[in-house]
């Protein structure tokens, strides 16, 4: 199981020392995320690029940590492109996402956005008018979404089978011919996103690998194929919430270089994973209120819940917990299930955890919570106040990773 920072313990034990109601709170360790996003870049073979998709977490001191290390940022709303331009220093960004409102894509030329993903022939019009209307030349990549072969097609999201994402293969040649009827949009190449939650790494590399065999007969259907040379490979390396083993990412850079090193044809990749990079910085902190007994079960209810951290309800897990103070070594362990404050008996963060010593007032901290965690919850629900975010940033002497913490995050060092 991951390990607790000790700067995090620290935090999560002055914030409770301090408040005056029992906390639940976000708190998110900056340095580990930056050690975290270096180590994610370097292994990546030279000239593949690693962009961010914010909308995993898209808070300001989080882009800011991630800013210098990305190559962009990847973003899907007009409300992220105000995201992304307040990160401090300043990021390429990409713009893709079903349904782009007009207002959204003005405002992403406006603010010079380097590649628009198109989605469908309706996007590439509106797009070529809005460009025309303000006298600019836009980089497109059409987003695919690939007739996949049937061992690669299953479990797969958001391609290789009917969903509102991307132009299907089938209707690539029409799309590509569009874009070049499109005088203020240049076709740089193709966008493939097909998947969440990819675990196994040697799915993600055979995927890989079909959309570099495709990747000929794409770039033929453009009359310029000196032009179209990127392929963004999208996003989708899961995390594993359960156990230690982490998506293999350096298994996968070595494949990448091997094949990119034997193919002086292949086009120029980019990769934009959301999960990856963030969810192992984040953790939801919940003080216990009440212990209960319930028909032959324990019941930690603890301050906030899923309305706070939504992301295994979400999922359906039950997310690892970890006990402060550590657990006693003389108390007897316990299955405890660990719920919030709401009024329903879905507010479950996880069943049948084992702790030691639980008492009320004890803290518990929910890790591998820094991705789809806060953002994809709906905290006014029963007009409770919204939990803190905490952003430890240390100081000099403290970013001398321990090994605890540096380590934490990867599996595969
Ligand atoms: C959500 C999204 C991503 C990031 O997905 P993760 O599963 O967080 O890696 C990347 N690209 C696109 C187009 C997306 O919609």
């Amino acid at each position: 199981m991951t390990a607790l920072p000790e700067l995090v313990a620290r935090h999560a034990r002055a914030l409770a020392a301090t408040a005056t109601d029992p906390v639940s709170a976000f708190i998110y360790d900056l340095p580990a995320l930056r050690r975290h996003v270096q180590w994610l870049k370097s292994l990546l073979p030279p000239g593949v690029e690693l962009y961010y998709a914010i909308k995993a977490n898209s808070e300001a001191p989080v882009l800011e940590a991630l800013a210098p290390w990305v190559d962009g940022f990847e973003i899907s709303s007009g409300g992220e492109i105000a995201r992304a331009l307040q990160s401090g220093p300043r990021r390429n960004f990409i713009f893709s996402g079903p349904g782009k409102l007009d207002s959204d894509l003005r405002q992403a030329l406006r603010h010079n956005v380097e590649m628009i993903h198109v989605e469908s022939l309706d996007e590439i019009r509106r797009l070529n008018a809005i460009a025309s209307e303000l006298q600019k030349r836009q980089p497109v990549l059409i987003r695919i979404n690939p007739s996949l072969p049937a061992h690669l097609a299953t479990k797969l999201s958001m391609a290789g089978a009917p969903t509102p994402f991307g132009i299907d293969e089938a209707q690539l040649p029409q799309a590509v011919a569009l874009v070049e009827a499109c005088p203020h949009l240049a076709l740089h190449g193709f966008h493939v996103h097909a998947m969440s939650h990819q675990l196994d790494v040697e799915r993600h590399i055979q995927l890989l690998d079909w959309y570099l065999e495709r990747w000929p007969s794409w770039q033929a259907l453009a009359s310029d194929r000196q032009t179209v040379r990127w392929l963004n490979a999208g996003g989708g390396m899961g995390v594993n919430y359960l156990l230690p083993q982490q998506f293999d990412w350096a298994r996968l850079c070595r494949h990448l270089a091997a094949r990119l090193s034997s193919n002086p044809q292949a086009p120029r990749i980019r990769f934009e994973p959301g999960r990856l990079v963030t969810a192992f910085c984040g953790y939801y902190l919940m003080q216990v209120l009440d212990l209960k007994h319930s028909h032959g079960k324990n019941f930690a209810v603890c301050r906030g819940g899923t309305h706070q951290f939504r992301l295994p309800s979400a999922q359906g897990h039950d997310h690892p917990v970890l006990h402060l103070p550590a657990a006693h070594a003389a108390a007897t362990p316990a299955a405890w299930t660990v719920v919030g404050q709401l009024c329903t008996p879905k507010d479950v963060l996880s069943r049948d955890a084992v702790l030691s010593g639980l008492a009320i007032g004890d803290l518990l901290v929910l890790p591998l919570a820094g991705a789809y965690g806060y953002n994809i919850s709906h905290a006014d629900f029963l007009c409770h106040p919204r939990p803190q975010q905490i952003f430890i940033d240390a100081e000099p002497s403290q970013t001398t990773p321990s090994r605890s913490e540096s380590h934490a995050a990867h599996a595969n060092p």
